[in-house]
């Protein structure tokens, strides 16, 4: 039997656009693994160290860095965020998908990252909310964060927006059953590229 390595699915957009619920469900259903990323954010409420990131001190994120730990690490919202090469690596090696939600700087360094077996495996998808009014409610609905946490995040996700265009898929949220549909869709049609066929 044929088998294959796996893909590096990297799915960015604003707060509030969704990605992250559809990332975790497609981990959920056994589809792909997570990548758990590395924060110097503090936890919010219900968050779990090592479920939901590791959640690390700025000292500790920076002497991953030094150590050579991240495949790509960036600056968001005025914290550290990264991603360990050991969430990644080994998982496409043995033909694991790893679904990866990551900002669009953070993507920006996988997708000129030289190493092969990165290039090959990765897809990009960007994920925008239907309208500025129900990005804004999002947001808002969250409850989780302060009046000046959202307005920072209402103007960093307009400018983030402006980036979807690098990206080789865009997603606009719609239900969250037809978004889902939609990106299993798309990890579904990759699984048959012949490229990754061995
Ligand atoms: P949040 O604090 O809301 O969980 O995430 C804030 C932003 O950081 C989101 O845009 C999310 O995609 C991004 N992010 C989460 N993990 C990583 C990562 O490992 N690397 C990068 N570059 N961005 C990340």
């Amino acid at each position: 039997m044929t088998s294959r390595t796996g893909i590096l699915l990297l799915v960015s957009g604003p707060s509030g656009s969704g990605k992250t619920t559809l990332c975790r469900r497609l981990a959920d259903e056994d589809e792909a693994h997570y990548s758990i990323s590395c924060t110097t954010r503090a936890p919010r409420e219900g968050e779990i160290d090592g479920k939901d990131y590791h959640f690390l001190s700025k000292d500790d994120f920076k002497s991953r860095i030094d150590a050579g730990e991240f495949l790509e690490h960036a600056e968001v919202h005025g914290n550290y965020y990264g991603t360990l090469k050991s969430e990644v690596l080994d998982y496409l090696a043995k033909g694991t998908d790893v679904v990866m939600d990551i900002d669009v700087q953070g993507a920006n360094q996988v997708r000129s990252c030289p190493d092969s077996q990165i290039k090959t495996a990765m897809i990009d998808l960007f994920v925008m909310p239907p309208s500025e009014e129900e990005l804004r409610a999002r947001l808002t609905g969250r409850g989780t964060d302060a009046e000046e946490v959202i307005a920072l995040r209402m103007k960093n996700a307009l400018e983030e927006m402006k980036h979807w265009p690098e990206y080789s898929y865009r997603l606009i949220s719609a239900t969250r059953e037809e978004d889902y549909l939609n990106f299993k869709s798309l990890i579904i049609a990759e699984r048959l590229r012949v490229s990754r066929l061995q």
